[in-house]
């Protein structure tokens, strides 16, 4: 399936909360959702009738895919590898999906969206332990560290250091990042209390467990 190339807010709006797809936009005023917090399309504000539990599943698998930017296949994929991983399945995939490049990026304040994230690593902006790397899927572990590439830090977006800092919210403590050099480690696999977005993966086991 290809990737979602329409408005993001709108996809906010079905889901009936803010996402934070579009980086600091979604902090201000700007935010579509805070004037008009209904689904889009014509029967956006029609009384509806209570969701099945098939159809709150399915939302919430939705949600969460929308909200780390992950196709369906390789959503797929990944509650997969959760399954297979001992522990609690709907937090093995929550860590995956903490643990990708392109996130990790987004959580070390390196970009204000994952969106964003994805785009610097695709145009080959990192290093994962000295190395090249633009594969914004590539699961990173305890230990690694993440620095620009050479001549990274003379683009317009690094030099402004506009990145840095993302107003949103300070990096989760299972990261480690110095503003001055621009680099960071991963120094844990995040633990379910670490994410943030309101999300019930069990919804998610569920709809893939029918
Ligand atoms: Fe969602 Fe951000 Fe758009 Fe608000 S501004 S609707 S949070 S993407």
């Amino acid at each position: 399936m290809a990737r979602y190339t329409g408005p993001d807010c709108k996809l906010c709006r079905r889901e009936g909360m803010k996402l934070y797809l579009k980086g600091e936009r979604c902090l201000t005023k700007k935010c579509p959702i805070e004037r008009r917090p209904y689904p889009p399309g014509q029967s956006g504000q029609a009384r509806r009738r209570k969701p099945s539990e098939y159809a709150l599943q399915l939302r919430e698998k939705q949600k969460v895919r929308r909200i780390y930017g992950v196709l369906e296949n390789q959503f797929q994929t990944l509650f997969q590898e959760a399954e297979r991983r001992p522990g609690m399945t709907g937090e093995n995939l929550l860590q995956l999906l903490e643990l990708r490049f392109d996130n990790v990026i987004y959580r070390m304040g390196f970009s204000s969206s994952r969106d964003q994230a994805r785009q610097l690593v695709n145009h080959g902006h990192f290093r994962v332990n000295g190395k090249k790397v633009n594969i914004p899927s590539m699961q990173m572990h305890p230990g690694d560290e993440i620095t620009l590439d050479t001549g990274s830090d003379k683009t317009e977006y690094f030099a402004a250091g506009a990145a840095f800092g993302s107003a949103r919210a300070q990096p989760p403590q299972w990261v480690q990042v110095d503003t001055q050099a621009m680099n960071g480690r991963v120094l844990a696999i995040p633990q379910r209390i670490d994410v943030d977005a309101l999300v019930s993966e069990q919804l998610i086991v569920e709809y893939y467990s029918r």
